[in-house]
């Protein structure tokens, strides 16, 4: 049976977080993106929503929400502004890491700071400029002791250096790619780990980027996450498909916010004697722009529900593109307008692009596509990148 209406839950959820984006973040999106973060003041009213531990499971204190009503939450906040939806879910992304690559006990442990306060940041660090993560990582964990030693620089890390959580990918077997990788909770204030440079953006500023060094940063063996009882290869897969889908969904928010503003503006808007929405040809690109935000919507919905990877990656591939024409067509239809800062819609073209950046990547994503039709994996996908159920 196929449903496309949202239970009662789901509709008060996506109704709480729209007025939020209605009344916290779309009013504050430029003074954020000059300030460079979101305000504590959003931190905690999006925290008092109750949705901080929202998809983890209720066994272990989380609010055990499906990957649908997730994605709705980041429609809506993607709507508001994408660069502060990636701030404001910050926590979310350890407490998806801890849920795929952790134990219970690990869970337990870390959950309770994101649960307690509205301000905890969290942030999960793979990404190097020397390497590319899908074959490894310069980072290095050597065992000392009862832990290890992590030495490296990650780059591009939301939150990177400010974090009270963070994941960290390390090499702890050389030369043996993924199968030699492991994955550490660093905690804040744990010796050998410091900010480094913060990343000048093309868009998504309201989110902290920046690089993250550990020099000789001491680690104890209950923090190393093991990836649960299929490994962890198979837990990053599911991890970076869960936040393939988020981002996915954040890409329709953005869409959806576009076009809206490009409907408004171009029934405004005269020129010869009637709107510009009347004439034929931005009629069209209008009724272009709403397939497409219409399309990517229902594939997240899709994938969400069914946890597929190839849906998944069907989506995120679907939704990255979809928003870039959108936000591309709405700057071209507001005209001069839209190219300046007077109106959002230049910088959800700038913020897009962001978003199809992060990981995996809208080629990756492209790649796990191909390889669900072609029947086997190609070159480079993300670790064991064979199609597998996300819910096993
Ligand atoms: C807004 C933003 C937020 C981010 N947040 C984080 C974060 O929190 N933590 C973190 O660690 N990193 C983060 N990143 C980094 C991001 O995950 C990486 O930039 C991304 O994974 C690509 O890796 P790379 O930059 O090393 O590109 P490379 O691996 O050098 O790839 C270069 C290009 O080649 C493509 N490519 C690579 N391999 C293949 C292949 N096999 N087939 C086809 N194309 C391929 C890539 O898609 C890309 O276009 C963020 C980036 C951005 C823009």
């Amino acid at each position: 049976m196929i449903s496309f209406s949202l239970d009662e839950e789901q509709q008060i959820i996506q109704e709480t977080v729209r007025k939020f984006a209605a009344e916290w973040v779309r009013p504050q999106l430029r003074e954020w993106e000059r300030a460079g973060t979101v305000s504590d003041e959003a931190r905690r009213a999006f925290h008092e929503l109750g949705l901080g531990l929202l998809e983890v499971p209720e066994a272990l204190g989380g609010a055990g929400a499906s990957a649908v009503t997730a994605a709705l939450v980041q429609e809506e906040l993607g709507f508001g502004d994408a660069g502060a939806a990636v701030a404001l879910w910050s926590p979310h992304l350890v407490t998806a890491a801890l849920v795929e690559l952790g134990d219970e006990a690990q869970a337990r442990r870390f959950f309770s700071r994101f649960a307690e306060s509205s301000v905890r940041l969290g942030a999960v660090a793979y990404s190097e400029r020397g390497t590319t993560p899908l074959e490894g990582f310069s980072t290095v964990a050597v065992k000392r002791g009862d832990g290890y030693s992590l030495s490296g620089t990650k780059a591009f890390v939301v939150n990177g250096g400010c974090a009270d959580l963070t994941v960290v990918f390390a090499q702890i077997e050389p030369g043996r790619g993924w199968g030699g990788v492991g994955a550490w909770v660093v905690e804040a204030g744990m010796p050998g780990m410091r900010a480094g440079a913060r990343h000048e953006l093309l868009g998504l500023d309201a989110a902290h980027i920046a690089e993250v060094v550990f020099d000789g940063c001491l680690v104890p063996e209950e923090n190393r996450l093991r990836g649960g009882p299929h490994g962890l290869p198979k837990g990053v897969q599911r991890y970076f498909a869960r936040a393939a889908l988020m981002t996915a969904a954040r890409q329709v928010g953005l869409a959806r916010a576009a076009y809206e503003f490009a409907l408004g503006y171009t029934q405004e808007r005269r020129a010869f004697g009637k709107p510009v929405a009347h004439f034929q040809a931005i009629a069209f690109t209008l009724a272009e722009m709403l397939m497409d935000v219409e399309a990517a919507r229902w594939m997240v919905w899709r994938a969400a529900a069914s946890q597929k990877l190839d849906e998944v990656a069907l989506a995120a591939t679907h939704a990255n593109e979809a928003a870039w024409r959108v936000a591309d067509q709405a700057v071209q239809l507001l005209g001069g307008a839209g190219y300046v800062q007077d109106y959002p819609v230049e910088k959800w073209l700038r913020d897009t692009k962001a978003l199809a950046l992060t990981a995996p990547t809208d080629q990756l994503s492209q790649l796990a596509v191909a390889s669900a039709e072609l029947g086997h994996a190609l070159d480079g996908g993300w670790p064991s990148s064979t199609i597998q159920p996300m819910v096993t």
